[in-house]
């Protein structure tokens, strides 16, 4: 696993959306194999897996991502079109910004659990609001991150028209055959993404290694208020920790490498 030795300045200006039109838009991208690529945008992770000239995209950044997930494509050599379909690990705006513009331009599919579709198609809502945050953790560091997503479009809820169920248990016909495992409780259809080549989990924010909110990182929760059923979310980590996987590719924080088993006890027991 490497980390690109330079912060990828890829500027784009947005031109359109209700976004800060002089938002940097940057990634960072962690290779965590010969075909698997973990990138962080604004605080929040995307992953893809290659097999051939074929993509899979695991979740889809803000809505102000968009361009700093494009950047990520032509990173490794490759094109939007490229991507076969998005899998998604839940409808927060953080993990589905992009959803539209690719099926709009590429038609690119977005498949994630049954249970996790009408969240985003909107007939459902799953979510903290800005103001639960604002509530319960305001610190500088929480202020700056807050600013920082609004601008890349953290207060809105796209409706994602096209989400589509994946179609059954076991690994699915994408590059990377990953494997969908059901881990509720974040929201009740949150899904980690068993990558078995790369021995590793994309765990969405079922386990995540860092984030603002949080005072250290590490593998652990998100703070409870953000989970939609907070008993399910520690209930889940038993499975995660049931995984046969050493590399933890999370929503937000950087990946890492350990025993998992142990990670998930662990996180289980913190106080949040
Ligand atoms: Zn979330
Ligand atoms: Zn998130």
């Amino acid at each position: 696993m490497s980390r690109s030795n330079h912060r990828f300045g890829v500027i784009v200006w947005l031109m359109t959306g209700p976004f800060d039109a002089s938002l940097l838009a940057s990634h960072d991208m962690f290779r965590i194999g010969k075909d698997e690529f973990c990138v962080e945008g604004t605080a929040v992770n995307w992953i893809l897996l290659r097999e051939g000239r074929d993509l899979t995209l695991i979740d889809a950044g803000y809505p102000g991502d968009v361009a700093a997930l494009e950047a990520s494509i032509a990173e490794i050599g490759h094109r939007p079109e490229d991507v076969r379909a998005v899998l998604v690990t839940h409808a927060h705006v953080d993990h589905v910004g992009a959803l539209n513009h690719l099926h709009e331009r590429y038609g690119t599919p977005a498949l994630m659990h049954p249970d996790e579709v009408p969240n985003a198609t909107g007939e459902r809502h799953e979510s903290a609001t800005p103001t639960d945050v604002a509530k319960r953790a305001w610190r500088p560091a929480v202020a700056r991150w807050s600013l920082r997503i609004t601008r890349a479009g953290a207060t809105q809820h796209p409706v994602v028209a096209h989400a589509a169920a994946f179609a059954a248990d076991g690994p699915l016909d994408l590059p990377g055959r990953p494997v969908p495992v059901h881990v509720p409780g974040h929201t009740s259809g949150s899904t980690a993404y068993l990558l078995p080549e790369a021995g590793a989990v994309a765990t969405g924010d079922a386990l995540v290694t860092g984030h603002p909110l949080l005072r250290r990182p590490g593998p652990q929760l998100l703070p409870s208020f953000f989970d939609h059923d907070p008993d399910r979310a520690v209930a889940a980590l038993d499975v995660i920790g049931r995984l046969d996987a050493d590399l933890v590719l999370p929503g937000h924080g950087d990946p890492w490498r350990g025993d998992l088993a142990l990670a998930a006890t662990r996180a289980a027991r913190l106080d949040r």
